[in-house]
């Protein structure tokens, strides 16, 4: 009798190991399946150069280091966020990387992603902006992986007053288990207020920010967006994670990543492709720009200046 019910339950167990396991799978060819449909139309470069001959365009860019490593193969990752200025004193922060504390949980949990010993972190977007934080008018981000999003909770303990979050309808709709975790962050943030993009795209104007405009590219997650900034007569690009290097971008080498890896995080490989010597044409423009957003050395290099607060009149603080 004993034997029996042995048996019986070693067979549920295997049937129910079966039954998960082919469920994981299921779940995962379906989320690569899912990025390979959101393939939209790259905007022609005379659609894009014209945003450089927009009147009352931002008058400058700038980056902010939110926290750092230094990886063996890759160099110096950064998580960063980008700041544009407006003449009329409104900022748009483009991503918001994370704070202290959401960057020493994120390293607990992805040290493996990582050639690192450790984390360092450098204060949030929100701390960083000190009064100009009251300035920010709009925000952005280049999808919703944690570490482009999760500032933003810091954010909202600072500001009550509602700020709006442009995003594409690909970026508001389209989801998979990577994103499950800054769409989190996106919905608890209750200082944000979601505006979902209008237009026939693919290049999408941003309402209110002159020579602001954003392209849903996919590749690397279902809303992967890239913004396109015209500042004093040049492009600025902001690609996000479409390539981890300048230089895999330049010589469009796919990222080293290990077949775990691949299989868990799912890009659409023949998208990044695209999507990497798209952007190295156009950077090999002199009035263009990409920015990636993890290349520490290449944002020193060939990015825009590291953001410094201004002293603002009436400032008492
Ligand atoms: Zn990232």
């Amino acid at each position: 009798m004993m034997n029996v019910n042995r048996k019986i339950i070693i067979r549920g167990f295997i049937l129910a190991l079966l039954f998960v396991m082919s469920a994981v799978v299921s779940v995962v060819i379906y989320t690569h399946w899912s990025i390979r449909q959101l393939i939209t139309p790259m905007p022609s470069n005379e659609v894009l150069f014209d945003l450089l001959d927009v009147e009352g365009g931002p008058t400058s860019i700038n980056y902010i280091v939110t926290a750092s490593l230094q990886d063996r193969l890759r160099g110096e990752i950064v998580f960063p966020a980008f700041v544009l200025r407006w003449a009329d004193g409104r900022r748009f922060v483009i991503d918001m990387g994370m704070d202290d504390r959401g960057a020493k949980y994120f390293y607990e949990k992805m040290a493996w992603q990582y050639e690192s010993d450790d984390i360092k972190v450098h204060g949030s977007v929100a701390k960083q902006l000190g009064a100009e934080a009251s300035l920010v008018a709009g925000l952005g981000f280049t999808h919703l992986h944690e570490d482009h999003v999760q500032g933003v909770q810091r954010y909202c303990q600072l500001k009550s007053a509602k700020l709006p979050l442009f995003q594409t309808p690909q970026q508001t709709e389209e989801r998979n288990y990577t994103t499950g975790f800054g769409a989190a962050f996106v919905e608890d943030a209750d200082c944000v207020s979601p505006k979902v993009l209008t237009g026939a795209g693919p290049l999408y104007s941003v309402p209110g920010f002159p020579g602001l405009a954003v392209v849903p590219v996919a590749g690397h997650s279902p809303g992967s967006t890239v913004f396109v900034v015209a500042v004093e007569g040049k492009l600025w690009i902001v690609a996000g994670d479409i390539s981890w290097t300048r230089q895999s971008m330049l010589t469009n080498q796919p990222k080293q990543v290990s077949l775990f890896r691949s299989l868990i995080i799912p890009e659409d490989e023949t998208r990044l492709v695209e999507l990497r010597q798209w952007l190295a044409k156009l950077d090999s423009n002199d009035l263009v720009k990409v920015l990636l957003c993890h290349d520490g050395l290449a944002l020193q290099v060939n990015g825009p200046p590291v953001f410094k607060p201004t002293v603002l009149k009436n400032d008492s603080r």
